[in-house]
């Protein structure tokens, strides 16, 4: 499940044990939960965000730090590169969640090493997947102990209040072997991720439909931008952002709209009053 929150730029994923436990990623202090009513008061309380103390705040300074922050602190006008690090962090969580959920579920021992390619794909209204390239180390005693091996793996989004993801194809793959096509992820740009010759549901045709950016390619692109004058743009946007609060110290202004609004008010109470009896009539 994918809880998201207006205050989180990225969602909270939950995932359920056997045993009917909730742990969440990135873990909550807390956690992990015993009940899904113990996993939202913990969610709730992550969303509202920082512990220091806000209520010597003016209406007007809540206002521009709601705005130029998420409530964690970090920064809503970001650089490209930390947008792309948000993400890639965003996608580490929800594999990292699939893959304990698929260990657990069939006694497997896999260990995330490195996502190496990830593509987002749309095949329509609520038809959402991811496909990844990813490396794993397998954990335990068996003879592969150790080894790291490329695999693919596609997740689909199921639409509900609450978003589920689940894993609906993972094989491992030989990174030598003669890729498969994958309308999905060439169409999008991703061209280096590897497939499977079968199992895998999404980019089997051409729909010439939905074309999104190419994930490996926004995160290779931001990571060569220049930081620097980046950074002077956003830090002018910030500015301007804080400035278009500016109105709210102009007292002679805030009254004038305060009137209007309580004349608006009493005009709409007016017009449902006349209304009223002459339904009435
Ligand atoms: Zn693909």
């Amino acid at each position: 499940m994918a809880w998201r929150h207006f205050r989180l730029h990225t969602p909270v994923y939950v995932r359920v044990d056997r045993s009917g436990v909730y742990h969440s990623y990135p873990e909550l202090p807390g956690g992990p939960f015993e009940s899904l009513d113990a996993f939202e008061s913990a969610f709730h309380t992550y969303a509202r965000g920082r512990s220091t103390d806000t209520s010597k705040e003016t209406n007007k300074e809540r206002l521009i730090r709601e705005s130029l922050e998420w409530s964690d602190g970090t920064r809503k006008v970001a650089t490209s590169l930390q947008i792309a690090e948000r993400e890639t962090n965003n996608v580490q969580r929800l594999v990292k969640a699939l893959l304990d959920k698929k260990n657990e579920d069939q006694d497997l021992k896999y260990e995330l090493e490195h996502i190496v390619h990830w593509q987002l794909i749309c095949e329509g209204p609520n038809a959402w997947y991811y496909h990844f390239n990813i490396t794993m180390k397998t954990k335990g005693v068996n003879d592969d102990a150790g080894s790291v091996n490329l695999f693919f793996a596609e997740a689909t989004r199921v639409q509900r209040d609450t978003p589920g993801y689940f894993l609906c194809c993972f094989c491992r793959i030989d990174p030598n072997g003669k890729d498969v096509k994958c309308h999905g992820c060439t169409d999008n740009g991703s061209i280096h991720m590897k497939h499977p010759s079968t199992h895998f549901h999404c980019g089997q045709t051409d729909l010439s439909f939905g074309y999104d950016a190419c994930n490996d390619e926004v995160c290779c692109n931001a990571k060569k931008m220049e930081d620097d004058d980046e950074e002077e743009e956003l830090r002018e946007e910030e500015e301007r952002i804080r400035e278009s609060f500016d109105y709210l110290d102009d007292v002679e202004l805030m009254e004038k709209l305060r009137k209007k609004r309580a004349e608006l008010l009493a005009l709409h109470s007016k017009i449902q009053e006349d209304e009223e009896a002459a339904c009435k009539d």
